[in-house]
């Protein structure tokens, strides 16, 4: 038989230029592979994995469920899902959930809303969604349209039309941008991760929200890799002041098992009627019970203690030899470090560190949980991996 990597090579499809390392097993914040070696995992499965590698109260949670009922339709009530739609809607304010199992399905589900919206309250060509350059919000030839990087885009024309792109923290270009054309919705993160972990200014944001406000075009954040505590608090949006219409997240929300979430505030919750969209997993109890444990796990406490790591990454890494910048919010950080990140990453690798890339920057995503001796340990090697 050959090695698991040849044939993965051979079989699995060449969308993603893996690591040579096979994950065997984990615990936390640590991961081993075949060899036996140990790694800190500083990317929780770009941002997932939000209590670690096999939490035990998120399994317990998981498999409760799954001894109960795996799946049914959404023909009938499951309890899992009505319990975390309340609950992030207690914990929010918004009014309403749509679930479903990706961040791209997510953010499809908020371009709906704004294109529904739109069709029924204002002018027929009114289905323009504004997005930012730099952006990212998925792979779906709709999600593709809105992520404003051009080099997504290239060879999978023609894309979803009906999407703008302006400069992030360019209020005026903005503002520009919904007199040329009518909008229905504009679509943004809070901080932009795959954009290289860049934290929007929030006086542009606060202009923004308010010029939607009074245009009456939907504010929708892109919570996918900002929520869940990622940032410091349970969404990033909560930071900057500004109360969207729409919210999308997914990532972390499930701890490690698909969940897209779409969240619906006061103006839209009814936007969405009988038959106007569904997933066939969508609201999954399985994937709702584990990502419910998880969403009462973010309390105040767990919210402080993502604040104090963070701000220990942020003084142990700025100013290092090799560290050119290092910017984000909460635990999603990005190092812009004198070396090619990738670079970086080997050498991080080799010793036993595993971090994500964005765009030219060194990306650390770790468990919400991360023990801090662990935590410390990590950035003692990513400190030296940029130094020499
Ligand atoms: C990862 C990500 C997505 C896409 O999520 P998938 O689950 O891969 O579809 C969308 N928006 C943002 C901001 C993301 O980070």
């Amino acid at each position: 038989m050959q090695d698991l990597q040849t044939r993965d090579r051979a079989y699995v499809a060449n969308t993603y230029n893996r690591f040579p390392i096979e994950i065997l097993t984990g615990k936390g914040s640590i991961v081993t592979d075949t060899q036996g070696k140990h790694y800190i995992d500083m990317g929780s499965g770009i941002g997932v994995t939000s209590f670690g590698i096999a939490d035990p109260e998120w399994i317990s949670a998981v498999n409760e469920q799954l001894s109960r009922v795996q799946h049914m339709s959404n023909l009938y009530y499951t309890e899992p899902c009505a319990v975390l739609a309340e609950e992030l809607c207690m914990r929010t304010g918004m009014k309403k959930v749509f679930f479903s199992n990706s961040g791209a399905e997510a953010n499809e589900c908020a371009i709906k809303v704004a294109r529904k919206y739109a069709a029924e309250k204002k002018e027929s060509d009114c289905f323009y969604i504004l997005t930012l350059e730099n952006s990212f919000h998925g792979r779906t030839l709709t999600t593709l349209a809105a992520t404003g990087q051009d080099k997504f885009h290239q060879l999978f024309q023609p894309l979803t039309p009906g999407f703008l792109h302006t400069p992030a923290n360019d209020f005026e270009a903005l503002k520009a941008m919904t007199e040329q054309y009518p909008v229905a919705g504009i679509l943004l993160e809070c901080v932009q991760g795959e954009g290289g972990v860049i934290p929007l200014e929030p006086e542009f944001l606060q202009k923004t929200a308010a010029l939607a406000k009074e245009k009456d075009i939907l504010l929708m954040v892109d919570e996918v890799q900002t929520g869940n505590g990622r940032t410091g608090s349970l969404y990033a949006y909560m930071q900057f002041g500004i109360a969207p219409d729409v919210v999308s997240t997914a990532k972390g929300l499930g701890g490690g098992l698909p969940i897209g979430a779409t969240l619906l505030g006061e103006k839209v919750e009814s936007v969405l009627g009988f038959g106007d969209h569904g997933s066939t997993f969508g609201g999954n109890p399985i994937a709702c019970a584990g990502a419910l444990s998880i969403l009462r796990r973010i309390d105040d406490a767990l919210l402080d203690e993502v604040r104090e790591k963070s701000a220990y990454v942020f003084s142990a890494l700025s100013g290092a030899d090799g560290v050119e910048s290092v910017s984000g919010l909460g635990l999603m950080i990005g190092i812009k470090t004198r070396k090619p990140a990738a670079d970086v990453i080997r050498l991080c690798m080799e010793k036993g560190v595993l971090c994500l890339s964005a765009k030219d920057k060194v990306r650390l995503l770790p468990a919400l949980n991360i023990p801090f001796d662990t935590l410390k340990q990590a950035v003692s090697i990513i400190r030296k991996s940029c130094a020499e």
